[in-house]
């Protein structure tokens, strides 16, 4: 967890920890990441994402959270397993429609990981001088290296690297950019772990997606009706207003074509509507 970090930052930090009780434990592992979103927000470059999401959270996709599962296996004792000759998981892609949970995956699997999730987003990276994107993208990566094991999250990436290939001189930056992460994804041993998201891929280079970049691609569809009742219960749940009573196969019935989060703020707001009324069960007729 140390990595990254300097001597006298190593020194400081065990002293506060052996300060606050005469110990150093794997509790104090907090005070380090506090540190670490200290210089990823001094860079500008990264910026550290605070979750609460968990796997279970999800609901649906079942394919997906099995395979995080397995990877978060190797995550969270990586040392081993590379010494078992594992290698190193490189990353994964989430492409389809928005709202159907990319995100929330991206978030759940740090949480599964027990890693800190960092975004990149490219569109901050674009300096006005010549060679200066290019040279924040580099230090970017450096820094997700040096905060390593992590997460490292691009939402979007088709928005950041869409059009390459055309002539325009801002696209040369944007390919250059391009260049610049696919050898590093390519190259990549450390264990940052590479979640990216895309509502559309059909503007993205195909050499992309080639194997050896991703370890795995997962196309997410809107929602069946089996992964509806799961994010309807997931919901009320969550906000402790799910009882038997609710007729979850009729909901599911009222919501084809919906993706998860319209599902989300129809709960959302019908739990809102039920306390404005001053009552105090969600029937099946409010949803
Ligand atoms: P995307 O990144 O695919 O556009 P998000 O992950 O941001 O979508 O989804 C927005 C919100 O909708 C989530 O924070 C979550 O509350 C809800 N949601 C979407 N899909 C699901 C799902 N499969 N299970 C539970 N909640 C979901």
């Amino acid at each position: 967890s140390f990595k990254g970090l300097s001597q006298f930052e190593i020194v400081q930090i065990l002293n506060l920890a052996y300060h606050d009780d005469g110990m150093i434990t794997a509790k104090d592992k907090d005070m380090i990441l506090q540190e670490k979103e200290q210089f990823i927000k001094k860079s500008g470059l990264l910026e550290l994402i605070h979750t609460k999401e968990h796997i279970e959270d999800i609901g649906g996709l079942e394919h997906l959270k099995k395979w995080l599962q397995r990877k978060g296996k190797i995550f969270n004792n990586i040392e081993r397993a590379i010494a078992h000759g594992v290698d190193v998981p490189k990353g994964l892609m989430l492409i389809g429609m928005p709202g159907c949970g990319k995100s929330l995956a991206a978030k759940a699997s740090a949480k599964l990981f027990e890693v800190p999730l960092v975004r990149l987003d490219i569109g901050k990276l674009f300096g006005k001088y010549v060679g200066e994107s290019e040279d924040n993208m580099r230090k970017a990566l450096k820094l997700a290296e040096a905060v390593s094991p992590c997460i490292l999250w691009i939402d979007e990436i088709e928005k950041a690297f869409s059009g390459i290939g055309d002539n325009s001189s801002s696209n040369s930056v944007t390919t250059r950019l391009f260049g610049t992460f696919l050898t590093w994804m390519q190259e990549k041993e450390s264990a940052v772990f590479v979640v990216a998201t895309a509502n559309d891929i059909t503007s993205l280079p195909p050499e992309f997606l080639r194997k050896g970049r991703f370890d795995e691609l997962f196309s997410i569809d809107l929602p069946n009706a089996e992964e509806r009742l799961k994010i309807f219960q997931i919901h009320l749940q969550k906000r402790g207003r799910f009882h038997y009573d609710i007729d979850l196969k009729r909901l599911v019935e009222a919501t084809d074509g919906y993706n998860g989060a319209d599902i989300e703020s129809s709960v959302k707001e019908t739990i809102e509507n039920v306390y404005l009324d001053d009552r105090n069960i969600v029937e099946t007729d409010d949803l």
